[in-house]
């Protein structure tokens, strides 16, 4: 009979919720009208009678012309009943209850494992903050820079660290692309109502790099009707980009004002002290065997983002391992070079922003480098200035370098100044994308 009305579900649920809430049931007996159904974890059994004991109990009467009851028992009961001993919940019991939940959280970003430095500091604090009192201080909180500066571990610690306080608590984590898929496969199956529920249903939701709603209406609707529902029942919400919304091209003002109505906190690249102490930390928990001034020369060389940072450092032990040598800073040196001839990603630099922006504007190069005062001239500096800041991973004294020798305060200010004037110049936002798309080619 189970299998009978495992079909039905099959036929008729999202293929989330079967894998969830339907493949998971063990049937246990058949007793009479009563249907014993043995469940993994409490949620479950919440989850079954709220939902799914009513689909059920209709699906059993087509396929048995009978009045079936449904009965909901769990794993532990079960065995406690046939060995009548207590176990204490073990860790991997804990485990697999988070994995049945489907929170696609990764247990090994935390926020132990996370190193705190100038850069993430502020981001650090607020999503610890969040993690603490989730939907209470910063609804919703986003988090935005660069790649591989440590949004998604952190957006992953909030998550974990609320599970661990709460195990029972609902956590969502899924990427605006994958929010995108399901939407797009949920539209496709007519289940747009079960897509609903799933994410609707949740404490938490974490969405990460929401950039790629841009230019997608659809989804970009339905998301703003999830935003609202989880918002107005004070579930928290967190977001990563890679810029403020505002910034995201394509993206629909409503959304942009809704992300805004929280706390929006950028990271920015880790200076030498963090890197060299993010390096340490990685280099003890992987057991590799590095010299302090080893670690120091990595830092040193690799200056764009934790990624690389830890990408050097693999590199760096694999390298080691194939010579069976110890690592030193001439094996480091060595190995390094290989990285930075490799296969080069076609990376955006300050010197093609400047070129870029300066054929644009119809400018010279040294104008844009240099110092004249000019609205004509000031304004696509500035542009070129912000653009440098938030295309690469250089660092505001670097930017400044390339910029004809300016001080970091100037890039500053010229950041400052173009990110708030985009907030309402519909014109400048125009140019700005135009640069960024023609940069990217
Ligand atoms: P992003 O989402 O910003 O592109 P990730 O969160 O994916 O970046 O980080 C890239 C890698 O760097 C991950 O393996 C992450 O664990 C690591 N990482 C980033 N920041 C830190 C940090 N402050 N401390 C420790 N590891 C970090
Ligand atoms: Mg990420």
């Amino acid at each position: 009979l189970w299998e009978k009305i495992r079909d039905a579900f099959e036929d008729n649920v999202s293929t989330t919720t079967y894998s969830t809430w339907i493949e998971t049931v063990k049937p246990v007996s058949l007793e009479g009208n009563q249907l014993t159904l043995e469940l993994p974890s409490p949620l479950h059994r919440d989850y079954w009678k709220d939902k799914l004991a009513d689909q059920l109990v209709e699906y059993a009467y087509k396929i048995t012309k009978k009045d079936i009851i449904p009965n909901f028992v769990l794993e532990d009961e079960l065995r406690n009943e046939k060995q009548s001993s207590f176990e204490p919940i073990n860790d991997d019991q804990k485990n697999s209850n988070n994995l049945m939940k489907n929170t696609h959280l990764n247990t090994n970003y935390t926020f132990e494992s996370f190193v705190i430095g100038k850069g993430n500091q502020m981001a650090h604090a607020a999503a610890l903050v969040v993690s603490e009192d989730p939907g209470k201080m910063y609804n919703p909180l986003l988090l935005y820079g660069g790649v591989g500066l440590g949004k998604t571990h952190l957006m992953h610690a909030i998550g974990n660290k609320i599970i661990q306080d709460n195990p029972e608590a609902n956590i969502k984590y899924i990427t605006s692309e994958s929010f995108t898929n399901d939407f797009i496969n949920a539209i496709q199956n007519h289940k747009t109502e079960s897509f609903r529920q799933e994410y609707r249903n949740v404490d938490v939701l974490l969405v990460d790099d929401i950039q790629f709603f841009a230019d997608k209406d659809g989804t970009q609707e339905e998301f703003f009707h999830t935003f609202n529902d989880l918002y107005e029942n004070r579930k928290q919400i967190v977001l990563t980009s890679d810029r403020l919304p505002n910034e995201i091209s394509k993206l629909q003002d409503r959304l942009v004002s809704r992300f805004a109505w929280g706390l929006s906190v950028d990271i920015t690249p880790p200076d030498l002290e963090t890197r060299i102490a993010i390096l340490k930390t990685k280099a003890e928990a992987d057991n590799i065997d590095v010299p302090t001034d080893t670690l120091n020369y990595i830092a040193g060389q690799i200056d764009s983002n934790v990624r690389e940072l830890e990408g050097a450092l693999s590199r760096v032990q694999a390298f080691a391992k194939f010579k069976n040598v110890k690592i030193t800073t001439d094996l480091v040196s060595e190995a390094l070079k290989g990285l930075n001839k490799g296969e080069n990603k076609i990376e955006v630099n300050i010197d093609k922003i400047i070129q870029t922006v300066s054929s644009y504007f119809n400018l010279s190069i040294d104008d844009i480098k240099g110092k004249k005062r000019i609205q004509k001239i000031v304004i696509p500096r500035q542009i070129a200035m912000y653009l440098a800041r938030v295309m690469t991973n250089n660092s505001l004294p670097k930017i400044g370098v390339a910029f004809g020798g300016k001080d970091h305060t100037t890039v500053i200010h010229a950041y400052d100044k173009i990110s708030e004037s985009l907030k309402n110049n519909v014109n400048l936002q125009n140019k700005v994308d135009e640069l960024r798309e023609e940069l990217k080619r």
